[in-house]
């Protein structure tokens, strides 16, 4: 019978599928309604779990009609990927489309080896080199930090490990990772790999699926200096481990591992404690917004960059100092905003003058800032709209009529500030931040269904932005 259910499963998801997921799956027995069934690793669980329990389910309905649910479990007989075994999980039929991310099935397609393929690196922008980064304020000490990695030989002590790098989005995370990568790779006999936290999965699951896992994990702790953009990006209990696994293998064995994410370790909320203390191990350091004299220092490389193909091209100080002063902080909009100069005076043949300036990157203008809330106001406003003390916010009382205000607060200190939720417990009496974390989420749920509640949390929104 169970041969039956392959063949059927073979034919509903087809022969490509079929192989990558489960082909090493077995039956482990029928008992009555439920199913076991198990496979080797706790990724392919987890997968088969997320996106193809209702067809697995239907397949075996479709031949015993009685059954009624599938336990999926790994088996134990395989190296410890991460916990050697664990408790039969119940499979939920979930409503899925059934089919891989398209990443997977492209990589499914693939001549070359998967491992091969993952450890070939992301793609290096030539452009993001030491020499184009400007520095200042915001960034010197990222900026020394990452010069320091990548003038290391093999061998030397590493300083600090890893080196973990936060800033929001286009403050020059990647350019300063990619410098490190480009540095590291030309002056040494180090090899540094540069990957983003999504191509680390793709290449982690595409291992997997080419049975090359071990093979890529050996290569992946060969690396003298391994970089790891986006980090915030990197999903799923099974990766993440194995990542965990990787980072402490690196560190345990000397070598330097970079990092970047759009914020502090402790925010990374979905990676594990050990994970999150292990970042955290190094040095952090934050990138702050970029500066105005930042920005005209990135406008004025960008120029000089543009330049070198299109002498011609030049921006007068006074529309430099124009952009600098009106442009969003984000690097991103700065080398839009040269790019779009460059591409209008061609096109038009036209010099740059600032009427031009201004008309193209009209888009690109800071908004006014928006008005700064501070915890202090949240707890005020929230305790007076709903009758108790601030005190009593702070305090470890756990009546009702005083836990639902605290949690709107923490849950307003949350979506209007910029404080992380380790700041926002202490803020609150010294409370934990997965009790933050636990209000936020809890707020959240309650707002999608409970309309009064909705009310009154966008009316204290209003009166905290007035
Ligand atoms: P992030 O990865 O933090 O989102 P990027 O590194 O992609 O940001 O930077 C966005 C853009 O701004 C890139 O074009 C980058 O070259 C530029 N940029 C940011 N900071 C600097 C800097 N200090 N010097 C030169 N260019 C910078
Ligand atoms: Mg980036």
């Amino acid at each position: 019978r169970w041969s039956r259910v392959k063949g059927r499963l073979r034919t509903s998801v087809g022969e490509d599928v079929y192989t990558s997921w489960f082909a090493r799956m077995d039956l482990e027995g029928v008992q009555e309604e439920s199913v076991r069934l198990s496979v080797p690793t706790r990724f392919l669980k987890s997968w088969i779990q997320a996106h193809y329990a209702e067809r697995v389910l239907s397949c075996w309905q479709a031949e015993l009609p009685e059954v009624h649910r599938i336990d999926l479990t790994v088996r134990s007989a395989v190296r410890p990927v991460v916990q050697p075994k664990e408790a039969p999980a119940p499979v939920e039929a979930r409503r899925m489309d059934g089919r891989p991310a398209p990443e997977l099935r492209s990589t499914a397609t693939a001549p070359v080896s998967a491992t091969h393929d993952a450890l070939g690196g992301s793609p290096l922008d030539p452009r993001l080199t030491f020499a184009s980064f400007v520095v200042g304020r915001a960034n010197t000490l990222a900026h020394a930090a990452a010069r320091q990695v990548a003038e290391g030989r093999r061998g030397d002590p590493v300083m600090f490990n890893p080196l973990y790098i936060h800033a929001g989005v286009g403050l020059g995370k990647t350019h300063l990772l990619q410098a490190v990568t480009w540095a590291g790779n030309s002056g040494s006999e180090r090899k540094v790999l540069y990957l983003t936290a999504e191509k680390f999965m793709y290449g982690f699951v595409a291992a997997l699926k080419t049975q090359t896992a071990l093979a890529f994990k050996e290569a992946l702790r060969g690396i003298d200096v391994l970089v790891i953009d986006d980090l915030q990006f990197l999903q799923g209990k099974s990766t993440q481990a194995e990542f965990c696994h990787t980072l402490n293998a690196l560190i345990d064995a000397g070598r330097q591992v970079v990092i970047a994410a759009d914020r502090p370790p402790s925010d990374l909320e979905s990676l594990d404690d050990r994970v999150r203390s292990r970042l955290a191990g190094g040095l952090v350091v934050e990138m702050g917004s970029l500066g105005e004299d930042l920005r005209l220092g990135i406008l004025k490389s960008r120029v000089a960059a543009a330049r070198a193909h299109h002498a011609s091209f030049d921006v007068p100080e006074e529309v430099l100092n124009y952009l600098a002063r009106t442009i969003t902080h984000n690097g991103r909009d700065l080398e839009g905003a040269i790019n779009r100069l460059l591409a209008h005076s061609k096109l038009n043949n036209q010099p740059v003058t600032l009427e031009m300036a201004e008309r193209e990157v009209r888009d690109l203008i800071r908004p006014q800032e928006p008005k700064r809330i501070k915890i202090e106001d949240i707890q005020r406003v929230v305790a007076r709209q709903y009758n108790v003390s601030r005190s009593d916010l702070l305090s470890s009382r756990r009546t009702a009529n005083v836990v639902r205000p605290r949690q709107v607060a923490m849950y307003l200190a949350k979506t209007l500030t910029l404080r992380s939720l380790p700041e926002i417990g202490r803020r609150f009496g010294g409370r934990d931040h997965t009790t933050v974390l636990h209000a936020v989420r809890k707020i959240e749920a309650l707002v999608s269904k409970d309309t009064a509640l909705s009310e009154e949390v966008e009316s204290l929104k209003r009166q905290l932005q007035e």
